[in-house]
């Protein structure tokens, strides 16, 4: 994989960059294939690579009814982190981190890992004892978490107001500092460019409109640019999940598709050099190499296909972005949109066999499978390849929702919402 080797980028650089070659082939679809993957975000992308890396499966299309990376994959703030509290997740999310760490060398292309760590603010001693509990799951788990005293805060992000006097006073906070942001786009397209070199097929503009089967096993899907064929079809559609297995016949999930913004300010200097929660609401803020911060909250609240939200969600994560930042009061916003969340009921991801014949879900994001991309394909990979779950993922069923074997991080019940 030469393509982007220090070589070809000074070559280029000295004859005005024409001699670029796309990153991935404008694949047509074949009549059929040995997987079929639906939906070419972060996850369908990340399944087809490792599928083709890890499994000898290259024989794949991935069907993508947009261009790659103009889903949730593109429209994230970005931060990668694996502080969890309950077993199946942590372990989960730090084997994603652990693929995070090797990803741009193993693409050959720069993604923009940036392990700037993750700080989240305590603002009462109970949560700041919460926190410890966190932390020390995780430190069992070999994970790295420390907890942090207001100097240490101060010592970290000088922006931060740690003044007693404060609307939401801060007793301390927790941080990972393996944990950080990714650029984006740079993950979709790497992972595209990736998967194409091994000869998978990224087919953008098919949509994917009905499903093929052979009695109640699926066979294949009916898309906008005709019906391809596989013996097993895997879908990855995220917040269109409810939409796309309905076509499959599978009219209730445990899922609810809700709107998250995002936001982004005018450019300024370096100034918070690490991610940076809030406690007492619902806010994260980092600043991206550009110089803009990039902050996101709350879902709106209420179920939604729409990829813009409303008002009153601006003012309430502004309003606490404020609270910790009352320096930034002079900020101009710059941009905002909004991504369609597979929110599960207990907040944990599907990655599983079924529930058809010939057919394998991935779904149940909610507000993080950005960093779950790679641990996330690398799973469903396996169990596409092997027809069955891979430790890592065995405990995200389906099942467990029938079974009330529910993995609820936060203790909220079944109210997608509040995950
Ligand atoms: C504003 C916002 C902020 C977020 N912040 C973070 C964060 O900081 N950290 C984090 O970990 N996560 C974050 N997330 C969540 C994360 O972005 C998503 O969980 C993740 O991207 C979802 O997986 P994906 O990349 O595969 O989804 P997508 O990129 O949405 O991919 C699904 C694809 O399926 C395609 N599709 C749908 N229907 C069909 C069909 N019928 N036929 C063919 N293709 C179809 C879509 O076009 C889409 O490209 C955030 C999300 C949003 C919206």
């Amino acid at each position: 994989m030469g393509d982007y080797s220090l070589w070809s980028v000074v070559k280029n650089g000295l004859t005005g960059n024409k001699s670029w070659k796309p990153a991935w082939r404008k694949a047509a679809p074949k009549p059929s294939y040995d997987v079929i993957i639906v939906g070419g975000g972060g996850h369908g992308l990340a399944t087809a690579y490792y599928l083709a890396r890890e499994h000898g499966i290259t024989n794949v299309a991935v069907v993508e009814r947009g261009l790659i990376g103009q889903g949730s994959v593109g429209r994230n703030t970005t931060i990668v982190r694996s502080n969890y509290l309950l077993p199946e997740n942590s372990r989960f999310y730090e084997w994603s981190l652990k693929l995070w760490e090797g990803l741009s060398q193993e693409l050959n292309y720069n993604v923009m890992f940036s392990q700037r760590g993750v700080l989240n603010l305590a603002h009462t001693p109970s949560q700041l004892d919460q926190y410890a509990q966190r932390g020390n799951a995780m430190r069992l788990g070999g994970i790295d978490a420390e907890l942090l005293a207001r100097e240490d805060i101060a010592r970290l992000c000088p922006g931060i107001d740690l003044s007693p006097n404060a609307r939401f006073p801060i007793e301390g906070g927790l941080f990972q500092p393996r944990a950080g942001t990714a650029r984006h786009d740079a993950v979709a397209w790497g992972l595209a460019y990736a998967a194409d070199r091994m000869g998978v097929d990224i087919i953008e503009t098919c949509e994917v409109t009905g499903f093929i089967r052979d009695g109640s096993a699926i066979t294949g899907v009916e898309t906008s640019r005709g019906e391809i064929r596989a013996p097993k079809v895997g879908v990855a559609v995220a917040g269109m999940t409810s939409e796309v297995m309905r076509k499959a016949g599978v009219e209730r999930l445990p899922i609810e598709s809700h709107i998250l913004q995002a936001f982004v300010s005018e450019p300024v200097k370096p100034l918070i050099d690490t991610v940076v929660t809030f406690g007492a609401g619902h806010m994260y803020v980092s600043q991206s190499d550009k110089g803009g911060l990039v902050f996101g909250g709350n879902l709106d609240y209420y179920n939604s296909y729409a990829q813009r939200g409303n008002l009153p969600i601006v003012q309430e994560v502004a309003s606490e972005l404020l609270a910790v930042f009352p320096n930034l009061g002079r900020l101009k916003l710059l941009r905002s949109w909004g991504g369609v969340m597979d929110m599960s009921m207990d907040g944990s991801p599907i990655i599983t066999t079924g529930p058809l014949p010939g057919l394998f879900l991935n779904c149940g994001w909610c507000y993080g499978g950005f960093k779950a991309t790679p641990g996330s394909g690398w799973c469903f990979a396996w169990t596409i390849a092997h027809d069955e779950p891979h430790a890592r993922n065995a405990a995200f069923t389906l099942d467990r929702f029938h079974a009330g074997t529910v993995i609820d991080e936060k203790g909220a019940g079944a109210a997608p919402r509040l995950h």
